[in-house]
């Protein structure tokens, strides 16, 4: 009985050999033992390959870089209007090849950062930014995402995102607070994260340092070692709602509150 484990190579070949086995009236020389070659081999290695091949969303978010506003994007916008400060911009997606690069783009979908690619100074403003090459001068804000993948050299001190994560063998210490509203955790990090948001410490991440954040979440398996300062109200305020249909309609327009200093609307744009 040990040649059973030692013929447990793979489940899915030694389920279809016993079928073919037992099709033929033939005895069941590899008869795979149903406690240990079931889902688990036969499944696996198709949903690893699958993950790879995921559809555009036909909705995104995309926040403005001027004025933060979010606004809901369905289906395909070649350019794209702030219904909030009417800036705009183009939504299209961008890859920065391997090599010296310098440049000032702005696009409200993703600029890719490949490996070997070396941003020498200029600026990038996207909604998602994906960094796998080193930052030498560059300034980045990715409005929305900023995903550092492995080989990645960020500069934290010409970073800005709303939420960061870092991808699988990620392994990072800033040297400075970051401050950001999620961080996503596949990687390791080591440092202090102020988050408005949650922590989430995936099963291939791990977190050790100083933490502040609204909220935290650990997948089993994955690290956390830390000070902390999590709670809900390390959130900040919610905006207050705009009122749309007011209770009483007021005869007197009030001026709205000065809550943000809009800068002046462009006159001509
Ligand atoms: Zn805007």
């Amino acid at each position: 009985m040990a040649s059973k484990k030692t013929k447990v190579v793979d489940g899915y070949t030694a389920i279809r050999a016993a079928q073919e086995a037992a099709r033929h009236g033939r005895g069941d020389p590899l008869r795979p033992d149903p406690e240990t070659s079931k889902p688990k081999s036969t499944s696996d290695p198709r949903a690893g390959s699958r993950i790879g091949r995921s559809v555009m969303p036909t909705k995104r978010e995309v926040i403005c870089p001027e004025c933060d506003a979010t606004s809901s994007i369905v289906g395909k916008v070649d350019l794209w209007v702030c219904t909030h400060c009417r800036h705009r911009m183009k939504l299209q997606d961008l890859k920065i090849p391997e090599g010296d690069w310098q440049d000032e783009v702005e696009v409200g979908g993703t600029v890719t950062i490949l490996p070997g690619a070396k941003l020498k100074g200029g600026k990038i403003t996207a909604n998602d930014i994906i960094l796998q090459g080193s930052m030498e001068g560059v300034e980045i804000r990715a409005c929305h995402k900023l995903t550092i993948l492995a080989g990645a050299k960020p500069d934290w001190v010409r970073l800005k995102m709303m939420d960061l994560e870092l991808g699988p063998g990620v392994n990072i210490t800033p040297g400075k607070p970051i401050e950001a509203r999620h961080l996503l955790l596949h990687g390791k990090f080591s440092g202090n994260a102020v988050l408005k948001g949650m922590l989430t410490i995936h099963a291939d991440g791990d977190f050790s340092g100083q933490l502040k954040a609204a909220g935290l979440q650990v997948e089993e398996g994955g690290g956390f070692r830390a000070q902390l300062d999590v709670k809900p109200e390390n959130a900040p305020p919610p905006p207050k709602p705009k009122a749309r249909a007011p209770a009483k309609p007021n005869p007197k327009l009030r001026p709205p509150p000065p809550k943000n200093q809009n800068p002046p609307r462009p006159k001509s744009k």
